[in-house]
């Protein structure tokens, strides 16, 4: 039997303790029973023999009288037979107490004397009766003295006979009581076991029981509580040991879901990664920890360039993968101390706290060497781009707050300025307000008509002549003055309302060009349009619509597009502007040199025209290897048969150098600055573009 089985143990106490109490009441009956009921019988009988004694005793005092009356010279013949009846009723009793069983020897023997006189006073009956009935001649006197003997010698017997049987039946009584006494003591053993059982199953069950189940219920309150419930020490029996072990596996269990409720609340569903309330936690924490070790913090927000494109051309699938692929090249490149976060869409965080004094340009650069490679998402190759924000504890904040706000800060500046990370100075909190205040007047400027175009005239290196002329976004922002198009135009992107600025602009620049043809001048237009453009589907029968509105041909009208753009998302770049192309709208690369455009795939590219950036031409007359630049970029170019058009030029050197190196067009301060349209023909007619001979030309 388990005797770590509560059950077990309560049974056998319970039949032990009931096996004694029974045994004990057994030994009772059977000690004190029987013998309880034989001396009780034996008082019965007793008492019974002193009744018949005193029935003996009775017959005999009346025989004792009838003689009296007898010696007194009575004759009744009355006499005879009531002395007969008491005689014999006295004999037959006599006789029948002698048959007894259950007399003492004392008592058998005065009993059988007493038969032995009472038979004698029968002969005496007779004697009498004889003389009576034949006149026989008895004496009397010596009858009678003999009777009196033969009396006396009875009462005698019988007065011993009762004193006998008095002793006897006291003895007895005495007997009885000392039974009952002891009967008395066993009921009291019997109780106090019994009491002692009961406190022994009250103190086991208590012990065993009762106080487990309170510790269990308590440490089962303290969890609902959410409270962490101490250690219940091991329990010995199996009931309150299963119960345990069962509170044990709840409350593991319990604590897993909460762990991984815990970590959902806390964590990124989709890369696993630390979500911005964690993030938020895990800053203050750390803030405090530097606080006493004077260490620094490196707060880090990163977000994805053209992360909106990718999602929208290829899919949210990619998108996600993308992300998760990020989330684990991040994991990759920092340290497990470092927490890593994202923030939601693009937008992801790293805490930075190993150090005392962290190098925050080279993390930053870390970060972004590991985005060169690019990632393979589903077989599409993507390069990704990121721009990252950034502010140091205590230099920049000692909140969470703070650090984060500012290097949200750092990072719109890291994007405005196309730089890969920014460190926040307190002027970029300006630059900040600007840009939300940029943002909100915007819309309102396009939509209310406040924008305006200026155009910069291309000139024929051939000819000498203007061209064309490209249209320029310009803002006049009434309380922050003239917005530059390179601090706005991102913004359109961001906003979502390009494509409108876009066909605002395509418009006002056909419309002008309409205008001037009709006057006479026939110059080419070139607009410059953004990446998300030619994501949307209705931006080429816009174009289309658009130039048969001004009744434009469509080799007047040249689309500028950046190397950056078409890398991006080169599938619809190649696809709408293919269809432009086939149309007879002229193509060109804007900014070529600062990407990275190949060889091999500027062939694949439906493109006219390069646009040599200015960053080279600028300085080429300067700087040999912008010169060597400018020079094999026209070589592939022609090679490629492509037009060239060399911008920034500021000076006749330029000039005549891009001459001598057979540039197709030129754009810059030097020729015309871009200017409003009624300025443009103005300037024409006055012909006051006059290129000087130089000492290159
Ligand atoms: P971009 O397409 O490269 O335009 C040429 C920029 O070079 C113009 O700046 C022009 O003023 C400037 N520039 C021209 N000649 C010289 C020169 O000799 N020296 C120097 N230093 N600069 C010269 P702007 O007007 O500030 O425009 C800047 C950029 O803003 C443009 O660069 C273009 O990327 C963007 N942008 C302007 N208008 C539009 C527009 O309507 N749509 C789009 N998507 N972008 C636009
Ligand atoms: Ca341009
Ligand atoms: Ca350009």
């Amino acid at each position: 039997m388990d005797m770590n089985s509560l059950r077990n143990r309560y049974t056998l106490l319970g039949v032990t303790m009931g096996s004694i109490v029974l045994f004990l009441v057994l030994l009772t009956h059977f000690l004190l029973g029987d013998r309880q009921q034989q001396t009780s019988f034996n008082i019965e009988n007793q008492q019974r023999f002193i009744a018949h004694s005193h029935t003996i005793r009775h017959n005999v005092w009346q025989v004792q009288q009838v003689l009296n009356y007898h010696w007194t010279g009575n004759n009744d013949p009355d006499i005879f037979s009531q002395l007969n009846q008491s005689v014999t009723q006295a004999s037959h009793i006599a006789q029948l107490l002698l048959n007894e069983p259950n007399l003492n020897s004392e008592q058998t023997k005065l009993l059988s004397h007493l038969v032995t006189h009472l038979s004698g006073l029968d002969q005496v009956r007779q004697q009498l009766l004889s003389q009576q009935q034949t006149a026989a001649v008895v004496d009397l006197a010596q009858l009678q003295k003999y009777t009196d003997g033969l009396i006396e010698e009875i009462w005698y017997q019988l007065l011993t006979l009762d004193t006998s049987l008095k002793l006897v039946t006291d003895n007895n009584i005495s007997t009885l009581s000392w039974l009952s006494q002891q009967q008395g003591y066993f009921i009291w053993s019997i109780s106090l076991l019994g009491l002692f059982s009961i406190g022994l199953i009250i103190f086991s069950l208590n012990q065993y029981t009762f106080k487990p189940l309170s510790l269990i219920t308590h440490a089962i309150l303290k969890e609902a509580n959410g409270e962490d419930a101490q250690l219940i020490p091991d329990l010995r029996f199996s009931e309150t040991k299963n119960l345990l072990t069962a509170f044990k596996e709840i409350k593991n269990q319990v604590h897993y879901q909460r762990d991984m409720l815990e970590h959902q609340a806390s964590h990124d569903t989709l890369t696993g990664l630390a979500n911005r309330s964690l993030l938020y936690d895990k800053l203050t924490q750390t803030i405090t920890a530097s606080k006493n070790n004077n260490s620094e913090i490196l707060v880090i927000l990163m977000d994805l360039n053209h992360f909106k494109q990718i999602n929208d051309t290829l899919g949210h699938q990619v998108g996600d993968q993308l992300l998760i692929a990020v989330g684990m090249r991040l994991r990759y490149t920092l340290h497990d101390t470092d927490i890593i976060a994202r923030l939601g869409g693009d937008e992801f965080a790293i805490l930075v706290s190993d150090q005392e004094k962290i190098d925050a340009p080279k993390v930053c650069q870390k970060i972004l060497n590991a985005f060169d490679k690019t990632f393979d998402v589903y077989g599409h190759k993507l390069s990704v781009g990121v721009s990252i924000g950034v502010t140091i504890y205590p230099q920049h904040g000692d909140d969470a707050e703070t650090l984060l706000k500012r290097a949200d800060v750092a990072m719109y500046a890291a994007k405005r300025n196309h730089l890969g990370f920014s460190i926040y100075e307190a002027e970029n909190d300006a630059n900040d307000d600007r840009y939300l205040s940029i943002a909100n007047d915007l819309r309102l400027a396009l939509r209310n008509d406040k924008l305006s175009v200026h155009y910069q005239l291309k000139y024929d290196l051939n000819h000498d002549e203007a061209v064309g002329a490209e249209a320029l976004l310009r803002w006049f922002h009434p309380e922050l003055g003239t917005i530059p198009p390179t601090q706005f135009v991102p913004i359109a992107e961001q906003l979502g309302i390009i494509n409108e600025l876009t066909i605002w602009i395509l418009k006002q620049a056909l419309a002008q060009c309409a205008k001037w043809r009709s006057e006479g001048v026939y110059l080419s237009i070139a607009v410059n349009i953004s990446v998300y453009d030619l994501q949307s589907s209705s931006f080429v029968p816009t174009v289309v619509e658009l130039l048969e509105e001004y009744d434009i041909p469509p080799c007047y009208l040249v689309i500028e597009v950046t190397e950056s753009a078409m890398l991006i998302d080169p599938t619809h770049a190649i696809n709408r502007l293919s269809e432009l192309d086939k149309m007879g709208v002229r193509i060109a690369i804007d900014d070529f040199g600062t990407g990275f455009s190949s060889l091999g795939y500027l062939k694949k590219l439906p493109v006219d025209e390069l646009k040599i950036d200015k960053s080279f031409v600028m300085d080429m007359i300067h700087d040999e290897n912008d010169a060597v630049i400018v020079r094999s970029t026209i070589d592939l170019a022609h090679n490629l048969g492509l037009q060239v058009v060399a911008e920034g030029v500021e000076d006749i050197e330029s000039y005549n150098l891009l001459k001598i190196l057979r540039c197709n067009t030129a754009q810059g301060f030097y020729m015309c600055k871009p200017l409003p349209a009624q300025e443009i023909v103005n300037y024409l007619q006055l012909n006051l573009f006059q290129p000087k001979l130089s000492s290159a030309s």
